[in-house]
């Protein structure tokens, strides 16, 4: 293995929307870089990045991938990424280890939402970023359509820095504007290339093309400004030396052109990578801060500083355990150190370190600073932890997932299995955090909520092969409320006389509605002892205890005030469990004389589709009785706001993906709980009832 310095790093994602040919790419880039000897195929099942059964059989990435090469002398890590938006959770955290966005974009259909989605993703990090325009093999590719889609839709510094000369089928060659030259690919998918002058017919083309570049690079940088406007030139050296701040500065997005099937324009892309694209350390200092405070620390990537990892992805492998992804952020990471975990306040001790190529693990020296890797069996440590030296404890910034978007209940199949199943979730939920567990006590049910149907599915399975259970997939259930709109009297009389001891306890009380969100409130008006006060929390308790059981349909009863007023009492018959008895008999009554109604939840939505979808969308949002709020265009996407009830949103990620051809996508948030309409109501309550009596016969 060569040895290497920090300077000598570049880190890049490979990320875009699904079927880009990101996969194919790093295969292609392996291959090139003669790290593999075959060049392994998606279709067949063959790829250093996709090896997991999963993502064999679906042909699609699942989690994202290390890989890595080396290339004049530089070391390039590569995390293939998934484009399958179930899978957004592994390009965040990927994104939180790298230099570099590299958005692979298909050059047949242009832009797609998971391009834009990405580079949102770069953006919130600003990070520095390359497009890769793929497929230039392919019939019906648009170069030039792609470019101007790019530069209108994201930004007018993305630059083509190459062109293809002979787009679709025929394509073998592309032109390089830096260096004015033609670069033709051989047939045998090595990445190898012929370097030839231009072509007449190419010429003034492309020194246009060369000059319209000089100019956007001395346009970021003032002093090279006046430089150029002066003398009307900048020399070669400092076009590549000003390009290369751009790039890091995200004043320059360069456009780059392969086809990944046919291994064209790999080369010259490693090229670009090493001459071009920042190492860790050109980035700048990464900031950090003190544990339990707000002191912020500035670190720069230098392998003789204090040792501090990122944990940015968990993986359990057969046979290894637990493998965790890290960044070194600082200092040299060696087997056998102990580092300070700051997340959890524990001490780890580093075992074996690895650098990866897809499943391929070759175990390492160590990892210096601005390098990626892997270690083995920690034992508290997950995604996103810092693990530090002692002495200098710091802690980054925790990785931010996506909120989910699609909640399924899962019951086992097994009677008492549940314990397994929230376990087995849990250890899931450490590799990938993108999904969530909920333990409902309220509805009974446990919820896992992730970024698609896929994505549970996936979960699902996992917990099958992982921890032994099965499970069957069911609709969440509706955290319905109950309240009421009017205002009541009622007396809960509760009196029992037989044989020896008898019961009695009579309340009055009186209920009306309060401001949203204000809960339940209870007012004790008796005057005069009509109630002895030791009574009067028992009568509380009777009428908390039904709020808790819902009197309409189930559910819990919020947003009103009871008031107790009156009552009578026994000197002998008299108990807290008769008081108790009556102010729940009297709650009851006075619930139901008190125009009662069911609530339920209503969430914030927000659903990014292009422009053609929109009537599609917005017919379907209002059959979910849905409220729109506000449009707004962004680029040739378009953005609806909507106000939509939990019940009507089940699986409305999938029917947003079928409607849109999977360019879709939703963001959904709690707003409010709001009245249900009235026939809804009616046949949940009817369901309820029902459910009531067949329990009451069975029992
Ligand atoms: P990813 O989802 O972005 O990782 O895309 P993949 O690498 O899985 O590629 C998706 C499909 O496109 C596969 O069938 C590839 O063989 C194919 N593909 C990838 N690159 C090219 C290319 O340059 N030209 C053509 N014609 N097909 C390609």
């Amino acid at each position: 293995m060569l040895e290497y310095r920090t300077e000598d790093i570049r880190n890049i994602a490979l990320i875009g929307h699904g079927d880009a040919g990101k996969t194919t790419l790093s295969e292609g880039i392996l291959f090139a870089a003669k790290e593999t000897k075959r060049f392994g195929s998606v279709t067949e099942g063959t790829t250093v990045s996709d090896y997991n059964t999963d993502e064999i059989e679906r042909k699609i990435s699942i989690s994202s991938s290390l890989l890595h090469c080396f290339w004049k002398n530089k070391k390039i890590n590569i995390l293939d990424t998934p484009g399958y938006m179930d899978f957004t959770g592994e390009v965040i955290s990927s994104l939180q280890a790298v230099e570099i966005g590299a958005i692979v974009v298909n050059t047949v259909s242009g832009i797609e939402v998971g391009t834009e989605i990405v580079w949102r993703y770069c953006e919130k990090r600003s990070l520095p970023r390359i497009f890769i325009i793929n497929k230039l093999n392919k019939e019906h590719s648009n170069f030039q359509k792609v470019v101007d889609a790019i530069i209108k839709q994201f930004s007018n510094k993305a630059i083509p820095i190459q062109i293809p000369v002979n787009e679709g089928v025929n394509f073998d060659s592309i032109v390089d504007i830096l260096t004015m030259k033609v670069i033709k690919g051989v047939s045998d998918k090595s990445g190898a290339v012929t370097t030839d002058p231009l072509p007449d017919n190419l010429k003034s083309k492309i020194e246009d093309l060369h000059l319209k570049l000089k100019e956007n690079v001395a346009e970021s940088d003032d002093t090279l400004l006046e430089k150029y406007l002066e003398e009307g030139d900048i020399s070669e050296e400092e076009l590549k030396n000003t390009f290369k701040k751009a790039i890091a500065d995200r004043k320059i997005f360069p456009i780059l052109v392969t086809s990944a099937e046919l291994n064209y324009g790999v080369n010259s892309l490693l090229d670009f990578i090493t001459e071009y694209c920042p190492s860790p350390k050109e980035l700048g200092k990464v900031t950090m801060k003190k544990p339990r405070s707000e002191e912020k620390i500035q670190l720069e990537y230098e392998a003789n500083g204090y040792p501090v990892l990122q944990i940015f992805k968990t993986v359990s492998e057969q046979h290894v355990g637990e493998l965790a992804y890290f960044k070194c952020i600082s200092g040299t990471v060696k087997p056998g150190m102990d580092l300070l975990n700051t997340n959890c306040d524990q001490i780890e001790r580093i075992g074996q370190i690895f650098s990866l190529n897809g499943n391929t693990r070759k175990e390492t020296a160590h990892i210096i600073a601005g390098d990626i890797g892997a270690v083995v069996k920690l034992k508290n440590s997950h995604t996103g932890d810092t693990l530090c030296a002692r002495e200098h404890p710091v802690m980054l910034e925790p990785i931010e997932f996506p909120s989910p978007v699609i909640s399924i209940a899962v019951v086992p199949k097994a009677k008492g299995d549940e314990e397994k199943i929230s376990g087995g979730l849990q250890m899931l939920h450490e590799e990938d955090p993108s999904f969530v567990i909920k333990i409902d006590n309220e509805l009974q049910q446990i919820i896992v909520s992730g970024q698609g149907e896929l994505h549970l599915d996936i979960v699902i399975k996992r917990l099958k092969q992982k921890s032994g259970v099965e499970v069957i997939k069911g609709d969440p259930k509706i955290p319905y409320r109950e309240t009421i709109k009017g205002k009541s009297k009622a007396q809960g009389r509760y009196k029992k006389q037989s044989g020896g001891r008898g019961q009695f306890g009579d309340a009055w009380i009186e209920i009306e509605p309060v401001e949203k969100g204000k809960g339940f409130e209870f007012v004790n008006s008796i005057f005069g002892g009509s109630i002895p006060a030791k009574y009067i929390p028992a009568v509380e308790k009777g009428i908390v205890d039904t709020c808790a059981e819902g009197v309409l349909a189930g559910y819990p009863i919020i947003d009103l005030q009871v008031r107790l007023f009156d009552g009578s009492y026994h000197t002998v018959d008299s108990s807290e469990l008769a008081f108790k008895i009556a102010g729940s008999l009297g709650f009851k009554k006075a619930f139901m004389e008190a125009s009662p109604i069911l609530l339920e939840p209503i969430y914030d939505v927000e659903v990014t589709i292009p422009e053609e979808f929109m009537g599609d969308v917005m017919g379907d949002l209002s059959s979910r009785r849905g409220k729109i709020q506000g449009m707004e265009s962004e680029g040739n996407f378009q953005r609806i706001k909507a106000r939509v009830p939990l019940a009507e949103l089940n699986k409305y990620s999938t029917v947003l993906r079928s409607i849109t051809s999977g360019r879709g996508i939703h963001l959904r948030k709690f707003y409010s709980y709001e009245e249900v309409p009235f026939e809804i109501a009616q046949k949940i309550v009817q369901e309820h009832s029902s459910k009531y009596k067949q329990r009451e016969e069975t029992e």
